[in-house]
C-alpha cells in the first residue's frame, strides 16, 4: 500500500553545497522530490547532514530558473528567447568571428566548482582544443588556488592529505582561518566528537568562532591574530619547535630536503614569539605554549580554510603549514596532515580537471611535452605549451581591449569577485559574454548569451570533495531545460567545427581516466560498485588513497620552503581605521544564488556587519543601526550588530546578498603567487547613516 504523500522511490546522489560532499537519498513521489535523506553509507557523512543539504534544494524548481536559451546583440537590448539550435549557432558564430578578428588569445572561459567533473573537463577541452589557447581558469582562483601552489611546492600535489575519518585519531587539532561549524558542518561534527573525547584544540583566527567555546569544548589556545599576519604566526610556531629541540629529526632526515637552509632561516630571532607579538598582537607566551602543544601533544592535524588562502601571502602560508607538518613528522599517517576545507562542492574536482591556465588535468604543467602529447593524440590537435590568462588577467585584458569573449560556466563573478566596480567594467567591455547558469544572476546582466544550466538534481556525473573523494551525482530527474551542460559545450564545439562527441557523462569520465594517471582506476561502474573512491585511484591503489604521502611524498622528498613574512599593503589609516574580514553563515551559501531561493533565507535575510561595542560606541552606532561602510574602492550600506567576537579595530561581514554586495568594498590586492584575492583584509570606514 502506498500512502498518499509518502515517497515511492529514491536515488542516491551528492549534496551540491560545500566541500564535505555528503551523500543523500533523494526521495521522490512520482517525479516530485519529497525530501533529501542523508545516506548512512555515504563515505563523507555516514548518515549525517546539515540544514543546507537537507532543506535547501527548493531552488532547483524555483520560478526564477532560466528554462530557455536567450540572446541579445547588446546588453542594453531586451533578451530574445531562442531555440537551442539558434543559441548554439549564434554563440559559435560570434566566437569564431572574434577569434578570427582578434586572434585565438582573445577568447576564454571560466569553469565552475558547482558543476560536475565531467562538465568542467568538457569546458577546458573546448578552450584548449577549439579556442586554441589555455585561457581557462576556475573560481578556485578566488578561494583555494594558494592551496594548489603551496602544497604542490612542498608535497608535490594539490590535495588535502587525509580522509575525514582521520580526525578521530588526532590528539591536537589546529584550525587556522576556518569556521567549520558554519562552513563545513558535517565535518565539524566529526571534529567536535574528537574534541569532546579529549583532543586538544588550537584556533588561529581573528574572530572568536563557535568552536573556540562550545558545549563540552574549550580551545586550549585561541590565537586572535591581527588580520594579515598568518605567516608571522606560523613562522613563530616553527621557530619555537626548532629552537626548543622539538623537531622530528629522524622524519626530516629520511623524508625531506632543503631543511638545513630553512633551519637557519627559521632560527633567526625575528621569528621568535617575542618579536612576532608586536606584529600579530598574539602574546608571546600564548604562542610559545600553542607551538609546544602542537609539537608534543601526539598526532597533530592542521585544518584550514579561506582565512589562510585569501591573503596577499596565501601561498606562503600554505607552505608554512606544510613546513610545520614536516618539521614535526605530522604527515603520512591517520590523525595528522595538512587539510584544506574546500568551500564549494567540487572545488577540488574543478582544479583536478585542468581548469587552471597552466595545468592540464591531473596538475601536469602545460609545458610538459609528455602530458600534452597524450591529449594532442586523442584530441587530434596541437596544444599550446604556454600558460593562458588567469581571471584577473582576463578582466585587465578586457578593459585594455585584447580579450573580447568569455564563457562563464555556473559562476556569478560580478558578485563574487573582488572590487566589483572593476569587474563590471571588464564585463561591460567584452564583445561577447556567454553565461551558463540556473538563474539570471548578476553576471548575466552583462551577457549576450544566457544558456540555461542544470541543477544537481538533473546532473549525471561526479563531484570530488575536500578529502579527494569522488562521489557520484545521479540524476533524480531529466534536465528540465532539455540538455546536460556538457552536451551544450560539445554542441558549441561542434558548431565551431571541432568534432567533440560523447554519448554520456560516463564516457567523459572514461576519457578522464584514460588521460589522467591519478584517475586511471575511476569509472562510473567502479563508483557504483564501491560507493566512492579517493584519488589517486589506479593500478597501485584500485580502491583509492585515503591518506597521502605515507611512504614518500608525491614529489619524492618533502621540501622545506623559506616563508618570509611580508606585511600586506592594506593597512588601517586615519581615513579607513577599521579592518574588515569576511566569512559565511551556516544557513546560507556563498553568493546565495541557491540558498536565497529556499526557505533558508528566513534564517539570514540580510548580511550584517559585526562591530565591536567599543568601535560602535565611538561612532555613535547602536545594535541594529544601518551604517555605511566604505573602502578605497567602494561603498555599501548594511545593518550593524554589536559583537565581541572580533577584537577592537576589526569588523566582519558575510557576502550572501547582492544588495549588500560586500565585494564592492574588497580590493584588488591578491596572493603574490596565484592572484587569489585578499578578501580577508580590507581597510574600511564605518559610519552611522542618516536614514534608519
Ligand atoms: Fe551539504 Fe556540506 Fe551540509 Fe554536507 S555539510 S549537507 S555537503 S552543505
Amino acid at each position: 500500500v502506498v500512502q498518499l504523500g509518502m515517497p515511492t522511490r529514491s536515488v542516491i546522489t551528492t549534496c551540491a553545497y560545500c566541500g564535505v560532499g555528503c551523500s543523500f537519498k533523494a526521495e521522490l513521489r512520482g517525479d516530485e522530490l519529497v525530501r533529501m535523506v542523508p545516506h548512512k553509507d555515504g563515505g563523507a557523512n555516514e548518515g549525517h547532514s546539515c540544514v543546507k543539504g537537507r532543506f535547501a534544494f527548493g531552488y532547483a524548481s524555483h520560478p526564477d530558473r532560466v528554462m530557455e536559451p536567450m540572446v541579445r546583440d547588446s546588453i542594453t537590448d531586451p533578451w530574445r528567447k531562442v531555440s537551442w539550435d539558434e543559441a548554439i549557432t549564434y554563440t559559435a558564430r560570434r566566437l569564431r568571428e572574434i577569434q578570427t578578428q582578434h586572434g585565438a588569445g582573445s577568447i576564454g572561459a571560466i569553469t565552475s566548482s558547482r558543476t560536475t567533473n565531467e562538465e568542467v573537463y568538457a569546458v577546458q577541452k573546448m578552450v584548449r582544443a577549439v579556442f586554441g589557447n589555455n585561457n581557462v581558469d576556475t573560481c578556485a582562483r578566488v578561494c583555494h588556488s594558494p592551496t594548489g601552489y603551496g602544497l604542490k611546492q612542498t608535497f608535490g600535489t594539490s590535495a588535502g592529505t587525509q580522509d575525514f575519518k582521520s580526525v578521530a585519531q588526532s590528539d591536537v587539532i589546529l584550525v587556522i582561518g576556518a569556521n567549520p561549524t558554519d562552513g563545513h558542518p558535517v565535518f565539524a561534527s566529526r571534529m567536535k566528537r574528537r574534541l569532546r573525547q579529549g583532543a586538544k584544540l588550537i584556533v588561529i583566527d581573528p574572530r572568536r568562532i563557535d568552536l573556540v567555546r562550545s558545549p563540552h569544548i574549550e580551545a586550549a589556545h585561541h590565537l586572535q591574530l591581527a588580520p594579515g599576519t598568518n605567516v608571522a604566526v606560523i613562522n613563530a610556531f616553527a621557530h619555537v619547535i626548532v629552537t626548543e629541540g622539538l623537531a622530528d629529526r629522524e622524519f626530516i632526515a629520511e623524508r625531506c630536503e632543503d631543511f638545513d637552509n630553512w633551519e637557519t632561516f627559521i632560527s633567526s630571532p625575528e621569528h621568535s614569539p617575542e618579536a612576532v607579538e608586536a606584529i600579530t598582537g598574539v602574546p608571546a607566551a600564548e604562542l610559545r605554549a600553542a607551538a609546544r602543544l602542537y609539537a608534543t601533544g601526539g598526532n597533530g592535524a592542521i585544518y584550514y580554510g579561506l582565512g589562510v588562502t585569501e591573503h596577499s601571502q596565501g601561498s606562503t602560508m600554505v607552505m608554512g603549514m606544510a613546513n610545520l607538518a614536516m618539521l614535526t613528522g605530522n604527515i603520512g599517517r591517520p590523525g595528522v596532515g595538512v587539510n584544506p576545507l574546500r568551500g564549494q562542492n567540487n572545488v577540488q574536482g574543478s582544479c583536478d580537471m585542468g581548469s587552471f591556465p597552466h595545468e592540464l588535468p591531473g596538475y601536469r604543467h602545460v609545458s610538459d611535452d609528455g602530458a600534452r602529447a597524450v591529449y594532442e593524440q586523442l584530441w587530434g590537435t596541437a596544444l599550446l605549451d604556454e600558460p593562458g590568462l588567469r581571471i584577473p588577467n582576463m578582466f585587465d585584458a578586457a578593459i585594455e581591449g585584447t580579450f573580447r569573449a568569455l564563457f562563464v560556466q555556473g559562476e556569478d563573478i560580478a558578485q563574487s569577485d573582488p572590487n566589483t566596480t572593476h569587474v563590471h567594467a571588464a564585463l561591460a567591455a567584452l564583445d561577447l559574454l556567454i553565461v551558463q547558469d540556473l538563474f539570471e544572476n548578476e553576471t548575466a546582466k552583462f551577457a549576450h548569451v544566457l544558456l540555461p544550466g542544470t541543477s544537481f538534481l538533473e546532473k549525471d556525473g561526479t563531484f570530488t570533495n575536500a578529502e579527494r573523494r569522488i562521489n557520484r551525482v545521479r540524476p533524480v530527474m531529466a534536465p528540465l531545460t532539455g540538455k546536460q551542460e556538457w552536451e551544450i559545450v560539445c554542441e558549441i564545439a561542434q558548431a565551431m567545427g571541432y568534432p567533440m562527441y560523447y554519448n554520456s557523462s560516463a564516457e567523459i569520465m572514461d576519457e578522464i581516466a584514460f588521460t589522467t594517471p591519478t584517475f586511471a582506476g575511476v569509472s562510473f561502474a567502479h563508483l557504483d560498485k564501491v560507493g566512492s573512491v579517493q584519488w589517486p585511484c589506479n593500478v597501485h591503489a584500485p580502491n583509492g588513497t585515503p591518506i597521502m604521502h605515507e611512504e614518500g611524498f608525491v614529489r619524492g622528498k618533502g621540501r622545506f620552503v623559506d616563508t618570509v613574512y611580508v606585511p600586506t599593503s592594506e593597512r588601517s589609516t586615519r581615513k579607513y581605521p577599521l579592518i574588515l574580514t569576511t566569512g559565511r553563515i551556516l544557513s546560507q551559501y556563498n553568493v546565495g544564488a541557491q540558498t536565497r531561493r529556499t526557505a533558508n533565507v528566513a534564517w539570514h535575510p540580510e548580511d550584517l556587519l559585526e562591530l565591536h561595542p567599543h568601535d560602535a560606541e565611538v561612532r555613535g552606532i547602536t545594535d541594529g543601526d544601518m551604517v555605511s561602510m566604505s573602502s578605497r574602492v567602494g561603498r555599501t550600506s548594511l545593518r550593524a550588530v554589536l559583537s565581541e567576537r572580533m577584537p577592537v579595530g576589526v569588523c566582519y561581514t558575510t557576502f550572501h546578498h547582492p544588495v549588500t554586495g560586500a565585494n564592492v568594498i574588497t580590493t584588488d590586492n591578491s596572493d603574490w603567487a596565484t592572484n587569489c584575492p585578499e578578501y580577508k583584509v580590507t581597510a574600511v570606514q564605518v559610519a552611522l547613516t542618516a536614514e534608519q
